[in-house]
């Protein structure tokens, strides 16, 4: 029996197609990923998988959703492997030991490398992850802010990143001192930029009122479809609005 594999990629998917002597497509998505592999007829070339692909697209994301919630689920082990977010792409974990300065970086668009001392520890390994992200965003904000600042018209005094666990963010309008929840750095880059611009907005509205909705809709036409991105997001045990 011949068995030959490779890869296709449909609307994003990658796609594990493996040819076979066998009578009928087969589409499966296998955990702990959403990895999606079909088994297809020899007689059935990739325009077919693509078609049968295409036609089950809605059922594969429900899966893949499914064991992305029970990955969000179990606590990270920081170890070779597992998936870890940064701006709202998803990266294979890579455990580098050597001895050397402690380094990470994403050497393609699917390896998270963390270059670690042998030895390092789970909490450790997180911390600095952690350390880089935050310095991602450090390095993110402040052209955003200088951005919205010309165009809503108001001025940041101060500005921080924390870990929250309940909200995205945060503005305190006397000081005009806006918190940004950490964990965005896990978020694309228009969730960042959305959660920025609300908080901005209650430099002008201080209520979740009509007026500051209409405020957002100028400012950001598309705020409700970032708003759902972040909805399905773990902190939404409480519900993101406005
Ligand atoms: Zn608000």
């Amino acid at each position: 029996m011949t068995i030959r594999r490779h890869h296709i990629e449909v609307r994003g998917i990658s796609i594990e197609v493996v040819r076979k002597n066998i009578k009928n497509l087969h589409l499966g998505v296998y955990p702990p990923n959403g990895r999606v592999r079909v088994a297809v007829p020899q007689r059935l070339d990739d325009d077919a998988v693509r078609l049968a692909v295409i036609s089950h697209l809605k059922w594969i994301r429900t899966q893949q959703d499914r064991f992305e919630k029970q990955e969000r689920q179990s606590q990270r082990e920081m170890l070779t492997g597992e998936s870890h977010y940064v701006e709202g792409r998803r990266y294979r974990l890579n455990i580098i030991e050597y001895d050397g300065p402690n380094r990470i970086c994403l050497p393609n668009n699917r390896t998270l490398e963390l270059r670690i001392r042998p030895g390092t520890d789970r909490d450790k390994r997180e911390a600095l992850l952690y350390r880089w992200y935050r310095q991602r965003l450090r390095a993110q904000i402040p052209p955003l802010i200088t951005k919205w600042e010309t165009k809503i018209g108001v001025t940041v005094v101060d500005w921080g990143i924390r870990k929250m666990k309940t909200r995205w963010g945060t503005c305190n309008i006397n000081d005009r001192r806006i918190w940004l929840n950490l964990e965005l750095a896990k978020k694309p880059a228009a969730c960042l930029e959305y959660i920025l611009v609300h908080e901005m907005v209650h430099l002008l509205e201080r209520h979740h009122n009509e007026r500051f909705q209409q405020l957002m809709s100028h400012f950001m036409p598309h705020w409700r479809l970032h708003r759902e991105e972040l909805n399905r997001a773990p902190l939404a045990h409480e519900n993101w609005l406005y």
